[in-house]
């Protein structure tokens, strides 16, 4: 039998830093949002024990340092459950390492997996639980939707959905070291942090232009010359006439709002020329029944 879930990336329509912490982490706030570009995750039971993964993308780890295969690790530890042997397997579609949380959803696409098959009774705060030891974007992604995430990311408030819009992503080529963002980092010295109440009051009045006016992630503030290309991707789909334009995560991947699919479709059109990986996209609403 081979069960299978979609694993949705999120963008960030806010990340904020509020304070270094004495375990070395950050405290976030963070307004969370997925969308549908989703990576298949398949599990199988097997006879034989462990876990095994394999990956459509030849680069990515098919051992236990798999972010899918710590899950399953960490669901067995969890829930009791006797640990069965697992065929894992994942078509990638969410770009890597691109701040779009692709290893977290494919974690958090196993959790939801295997509390199916082994325990249906489990309750959400006990599988996000499991979630936040692989990751601190497990948690979210196990629930998806629009979400405030706040601590290292994993306390979580639901919010009402965004109103239905379009969302263009484009990756430059280059890859940024999240440790190295964070280390970048001095609190006390960034220069802007976003409007989030001002965002969870325009998500609650359902306001798509006070959301697009709120969209502001802190890291773009301390984001080193090289990474140049995340500043001309914004003011390209500013230019194409997107409402707003961030940085996701850690990034490199911006995104730019747009209220009508043409213009969204024509943006992504003129980036794809320049750029190989750019998305059409619409935002996903809560998909775990178990959290709506
Ligand atoms: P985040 O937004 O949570 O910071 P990201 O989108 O920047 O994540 P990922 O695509 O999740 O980054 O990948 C980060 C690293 O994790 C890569 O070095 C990759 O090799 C490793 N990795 C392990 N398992 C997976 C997986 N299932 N999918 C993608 N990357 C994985």
């Amino acid at each position: 039998m081979v069960y299978t879930e979609p694993a949705y990336a999120k963008l960030n329509l806010t990340l904020d830093i509020l304070s270094k912490r004495p375990d070395g982490y950050h405290d976030l706030r963070m307004v969370m949002q997925s969308i549908d570009l989703a990576d298949e995750v398949a599990v199988s039971p097997r006879e034989e024990a462990g876990c095994r993964v394999t990956a459509d993308l030849p680069y990515l780890p098919r051992d236990g340092s798999n972010i899918a295969a710590k899950a399953a690790a960490r669901f067995f530890e969890t829930s009791g459950v006797s640990p069965a042997g697992l065929d894992i397997g994942i078509r990638k579609r969410i770009p890597v390492c691109a701040g779009m949380a692709g290893g977290s959803s494919d974690g958090a696409a196993v959790l939801r997996i295997l509390r199916r098959i082994y325990a249906p009774e489990m309750p959400d705060g006990k599988l996000e639980e499991a979630g936040a030891a692989v990751g601190s974007d497990v948690p979210y992604c196990i629930r998806g939707g629009t979400a405030l995430a706040e601590d290292r990311g994993e306390r979580l408030t639901p919010l009402p959905p965004i109103p239905p819009c379009w969302l263009v992503v484009c990756k430059p080529p280059c890859s940024i070291s999240t440790p190295e963002l964070f280390a970048q980092v001095q609190v006390k010295k960034l220069r802007c942090h976003p409007d989030t109440s001002g965002m969870l009051d325009a998500l609650k009045q359902q306001d798509l232009e006070g959301i697009a006016h709120r969209v502001y992630n802190v890291f773009e503030d301390v984001l080193p010359r090289r990474y140049a290309e995340v500043f001309s991707i914004k003011s390209d789909l500013l230019g194409l006439g997107a409402m707003a334009a961030s940085m996701t995560g850690s990034g490199p991947a911006v995104f730019g709002i747009f209220r009508e699919q043409e213009s969204a479709a024509q943006a992504a059109e003129a980036l794809s020329a320049q750029y190989p990986v750019v998305r059409l996209c619409h935002p996903v609403q809560a998909f775990s029944e178990n959290f709506l």
